[in-house]
């Protein structure tokens, strides 16, 4: 049965790496909500919306279930557990990966060498994938944490644990040998019917995430210059509308609008100087819609 009468319930990380920047996400394409760390049930103040925070581990199987209808979880997590849930869109935070690390000056080199070594992981699934698709057999120890330790405890011979900088497994005398999963932070949806309404919430969410999104990847600039100098700012400019030119109160000068993305801007900063213009601003943009 479809519950058009329930809120679209949306799982987020209780407390960890992810909670802020989801929060941020939300709040960022407009969502509002009032104190969220005073309840793990949490009301959005303006669209038929709520939160439910809880441990990351267990929003793949609550959006399998239903008991949710989004959830914004690590791509290492959905992976893991394999449940039965739509991935609507990566987004570029809690980055990360996973990795076999190993102790340094080992002989473990090469995927063949951890032929029937031990393993410690808090990702049994995804490192026993891995091996079997190798055909090469090795035993998983399964850690809920600390799973660096395990060499130096001599519980494991190598590890398999999500890296970010690295500096953990530095720390602990492990160098990083193999990446086996590149993670992000996805949007999942669940694959029980939902009401009409909820559908199209679900929908203008997703948009205004891909507005929200292109805006973090973009700036806008402001700058002034000689009137004679817009053709070559022009090709200097990649974007994709074409500039506002107005003109400015001083003789032949004008003043000149436009977004670049951010990969480009410093580059596209310096060829704007070389070829004349100055006052250049630089402005985040909160949102791109079209
Ligand atoms: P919970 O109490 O919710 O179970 P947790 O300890 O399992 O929390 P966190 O450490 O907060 O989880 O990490 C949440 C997610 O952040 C990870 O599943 C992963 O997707 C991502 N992440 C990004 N960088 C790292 C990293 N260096 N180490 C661990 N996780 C990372
Ligand atoms: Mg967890």
């Amino acid at each position: 049965t479809l519950d058009s009468t329930t809120s679209l319930r949306i799982a987020v990380q209780k407390s960890g790496r992810l909670t802020d920047k989801t929060l941020n996400l939300l709040e960022g394409i407009g969502l509002k909500f009032d104190d969220y760390k005073r309840s793990l049930l949490v009301k959005c103040l303006n669209f038929d919306v709520e939160l439910l925070l809880i441990r990351d581990d267990d929003i793949p199987e609550y959006v399998q279930d239903g008991v949710c209808d989004l959830g914004f979880v690590g791509a290492n997590v959905v992976e893991e557990d394999q449940m039965d849930v739509e991935i609507l869109r990566g987004l570029n935070y809690g980055v990360c990966r996973l990795s076999l690390a190993v102790p340094k000056d080992g002989d473990i080199k090469k995927p063949e060498d951890f032929a029937g070594k031990k393993i410690a992981t808090s990702y049994p699934g995804i490192t026993k994938r891995y091996f079997e698709k190798k055909g090469i057999d090795v035993k998983v120890i399964t850690l809920s944490g600390s799973v660096e330790i395990a060499p130096r405890l001599e519980i494991a011979d190598a590890i398999c644990d999500l890296v970010s900088t690295g500096n953990t497994l530095k720390a602990n005398g492990l160098d990083e040998l193999i990446n086996i999963f590149d993670s992000e932070t996805q949007l999942i949806k669940t694959n029980k019917p939902l009401s009409e309404g909820k559908q199209q919430l679900i929908e203008k969410i997703l948009q205004r995430i891909e507005g929200y999104q292109k805006a973090g990847k973009s700036r806008y600039i402001m700058m002034n210059a000689p009137q004679e100098s817009v053709e070559r700012i022009k090709e200097i400019i990649p974007s994709l509308k074409s500039p506002t030119v107005m003109p400015l109160a001083d003789n032949g000068m004008v003043a000149i609008h436009t977004v670049v993305p951010l990969s480009t801007f410093w580059d596209v900063m310096e060829r704007l100087k070389e070829a004349g213009a100055t006052g250049i601003v630089m402005l985040p943009i909160e949102s791109m819609i079209a």
